[in-house]
């Protein structure tokens, strides 16, 4: 079985950097340092960072210690408010990716433009800009979702960071049909979109292929749904573990691919894997 592997996979630069971040704050302080859930959405990395100091968040009570790390994605305005009146040191590890799609949102609305988002409801990038433009910003998900809104006068378009392509386009070709002047700025991530039109080009040339990333990773989803829309078998694993030996039974060229939030040490432990039921395969053939 031949293992084709994506160019891009691995951590994106904001997710290394929010690693980064939360290590090295651990290190310098004394007492507890907290995130507010989880950092990124890679279970095997949060328990790294736990063991390296960096603790999570699930309640109000919880959150007491030295240092509050904002995740890549940002928090809820109330949340950092509560850790600052706590007397906690903030460390900001917002992506400049997700800085810079909120910053031009706000221009939008400065410039008179009512804002469409197109993003996942309850996603922390979606909740803060929610909470810093309030009405002037609608969340749309889906295409039905963006046929119901009643469209102003001058609309202004953005994308979450993490968003499909695919879904943003079609959003945007609905609208731009109904408003009578509208201004679409791309907020899309460049490292989630090279990871996507990869995949694409991936599953023509494939006949299954497995993507690795946290199952709560909404980046990694997008990439399991390019395998899935495009008919051939699709596994998301998160570890190495996951993959069964009787997927590949039929499958001649395996294609590997990763979200933004996944380490190098689990990619290379799943194709150490995929490596070893090809091998496995090769040798029942050749005695069959
Ligand atoms: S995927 Fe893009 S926006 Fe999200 S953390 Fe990575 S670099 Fe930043």
């Amino acid at each position: 079985m031949k293992i084709v592997v994506a160019k891009h996979m691995g951590f994106c630069g904001g997710v290394k950097r929010a690693v980064e971040m939360a290590r090295s704050t651990a290190e310098q302080s004394s007492g507890p340092v907290f995130t507010w859930g989880p950092l990124i959405h890679n279970p095997q990395v949060v328990r790294q960072l736990e063991e390296a100091g960096v603790r999570v968040a699930g309640s109000p009570e919880e959150l007491r210690g030295e240092a509050f790390i904002v995740s890549a994605y940002g928090v809820e305005g109330a949340v950092l408010e509560m850790a600052r009146a706590r007397g906690m040191r903030i460390v900001d590890a917002t992506c400049p990716v997700v800085i810079r799609a909120h910053t031009l949102a706000l221009k939008l609305v400065e410039e008179g433009y009512d804002v469409i988002a197109v993003g996942d409801h309850g996603h922390p990038e979606m909740v803060t800009l929610k909470e810093v433009l309030g009405d002037r910003v609608t969340v749309v998900h889906t295409l039905e979702e963006a046929r119901q809104v009643k469209v102003g006068p001058r609309v202004g378009v953005i994308s979450q960071t993490t968003q499909s392509q695919e879904n943003f386009q079609r959003i945007v070709a609905d609208l731009v049909v109904r408003a009578k002047e509208i201004k679409v700025i791309n907020t899309l991530c460049p490292a989630i979109t090279v990871r996507q039109v990869e995949a694409n080009q991936l599953v023509q040339e494939v006949d299954a292929l497995v993507v690795i990333g946290g199952h709560q990773s909404s980046n990694t989803t997008r990439l399991y749904e390019i395998g899935r829309a495009n008919g051939i078998p699709t596994y998301h694993v998160e570890v190495a573990d996951e993959l069964k030996a009787e997927w590949f039974e039929d499958v001649e060229i395996v294609g590997v691919t990763s979200g933004a939030s996944t380490p190098d040490w689990i990619i290379a432990d799943v194709i150490a894997r995929l490596q070893q039921i090809s091998r496995r395969k090769e040798l029942t053939q050749a005695s069959s």
